[in-house]
């Protein structure tokens, strides 16, 4: 039976090729028409280029923009990623849509086409599988995945709550054809583009409904004490602080990824990262779980493991979105000079380069439940490496260094201990 995908974003379009890759039959819809062509984010991060490395795919992203070794913890509180251990040290400039784009003609070259203007409307789930309305048609389905994006209607059909913080402040995000030298004077943050700048501005009180223009002039206007015209307008939206997190990542068949299952403040850009990383994590433990070869509660793991990580994003963006209060400064100052000392910790934190899962074995070894670093091994006679290795989205046991057992998302399962190694294949690999 199919796995269905709700949404071609960034998650949806992972863990839909992540699960192709492994040979089972999926389907991805997406309501919209077509891809919105105007990007919301600009970044990936290093956590992101190590895992698109391990399927054989991080010069097709490397291509397309620079890398830029330093990013912005708090304004005025710089973070030096060149100090992180890993091989991609800096942050990737590209625009989402292209990250989209890569990821849907990965997915194209694996047998599957993204199916767009195709709505998931409601469904029903039962012991064996999961009946679905997609527009006018009705499917049955082995797993539906919501990778429907913060308003997820998969995860409210599902019953599952969205407990968190609600929004304590509001803002405006305006992609528009203005003077950059005439906005850039330190009064709103305005973020140069090719062809337009975004504008986020403070709302002082939430509104709903679209963003209109004038209102965006307006409150600029304002903000300014006189008036910088703006031109046509790319794209306008809303955003807002809130820090939500789903209770349970998997009901039964129904399984969430993405900002279906968080949304945070925008400091710190990370939720296309997140999603990649819920992807991953979440892509060979499905497709194990539909053929039958999943150990028994292998997929309630994506839970433990990608519901700790969303904790953690949560705890860290709700930082970095409360430190930026005017009032907070000395706060912030006094964080700057610890900056110096924590540089690696607080740049392995946002890139996610940092992110240890349960390895579920005795043992305490400091590379278990890491990624595994992209070590040069030999293998059929030949030098490759552990990300070539995991290219096929298979786990991997390695001989050299005393052994290594490697999931298929590229996380250690098992370092170097003869007892413990059944059971870290029963615990990942199954029989
Ligand atoms: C202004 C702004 C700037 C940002 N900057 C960054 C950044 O620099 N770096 C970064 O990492 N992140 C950034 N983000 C966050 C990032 O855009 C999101 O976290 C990311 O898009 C989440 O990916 P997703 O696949 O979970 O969901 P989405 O990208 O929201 O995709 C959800 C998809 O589901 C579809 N859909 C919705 N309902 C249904 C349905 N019922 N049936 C079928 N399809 C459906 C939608 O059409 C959509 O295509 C930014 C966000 C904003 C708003």
């Amino acid at each position: 039976m199919t796995v269905l995908v709700a949404g071609a974003g960034p998650a949806g379009l992972m863990v839909a090729a992540e699960l192709a890759l492994a040979g089972v039959e999926v389907a991805v819809v997406d309501a919209a028409p077509a891809r919105f062509p105007h990007p919301r984010g600009f970044t990936l991060s290093a956590r992101s280029l190590e895992l698109l490395d391990r399927r054989g795919l991080v010069d097709r992203f490397l291509a397309e923009g620079p890398v830029v070794p330093y990013g912005m913890f708090v304004p005025g509180m710089g973070l030096d990623f060149s100090a992180m251990e890993t091989d991609h040290p800096y942050v990737l400039g590209i625009a989402q849509n292209r990250v989209e784009e890569l990821l849907e003609e990965w997915l194209a070259e694996l047998g599957v086409r993204v199916r767009w203007g195709q709505e998931v409307v409601d469904f029903t789930q039962d012991a064996d599988g999961v009946d679905v309305v997609v527009g006018d048609e009705r499917w049955r389905v082995s797993h539906l995945i919501g990778c429907d994006g913060s308003r997820s209607l998969v995860r409210k059909r599902a019953g599952i709550a969205f407990p968190g913080v609600g929004a304590t402040s509001h803002g405006l995000v305006a992609d528009v054809e203005a003077d950059f030298d005439a906005l850039a004077t330190g009064e709103v943050f305005v973020l140069p583009r090719p062809g337009y700048v975004r504008i986020v501005l403070e709302e002082p009180e939430p509104r709903s409904g679209p963003v209109e223009l004038g209102y965006v002039q307006e409150l600029l206007n304002a903000r300014l004490g006189r008036e910088v015209p703006l031109g046509r307008a790319l794209w306008l939206s809303r955003f807002s602080d809130a820090a939500r997190q789903a209770e349970s990542y998997v009901r039964g068949r129904v399984v969430l990824a993405g900002d279906s299952a968080h949304v945070h403040p925008p400091a710190g850009a990370v939720g296309v990262n997140v999603a990649l990383a819920d992807a991953v994590n979440l892509g060979w433990k499905l497709a194990a779980t539909v053929t039958g070869q999943a150990p028994e509660g292998l997929l309630q793991t994506y839970h433990d493991e990608r519901h700790a990580a969303g904790a953690r994003v949560l705890r860290t963006t709700r930082a970095q979105s409360l430190l930026a209060r005017e009032d907070l400064s000395p706060v912030r100052d006094l964080l700057t000079e610890l900056s110096a000392v924590a540089n690696k910790h607080l740049a392995e934190l946002v890139a996610g380069v940092d992110t240890r899962y349960d390895a579920r074995i005795p043992g305490a070894h400091p590379l278990l439940g890491r990624l595994a670093p992209n070590f040069e091994v030999r293998s059929g006679g030949r030098s490759t490496t552990v990300a070539e290795l995991l290219r096929p989205g298979r786990p991997v046991l390695l001989d050299e260094f005393g052994g290594m057992l490697i999931r298929p998302d590229g996380h250690v399962a098992w370092v170097a201990d003869p007892e413990t190694l059944p059971a870290a294949l029963r615990t990942w690999t199954g029989p």
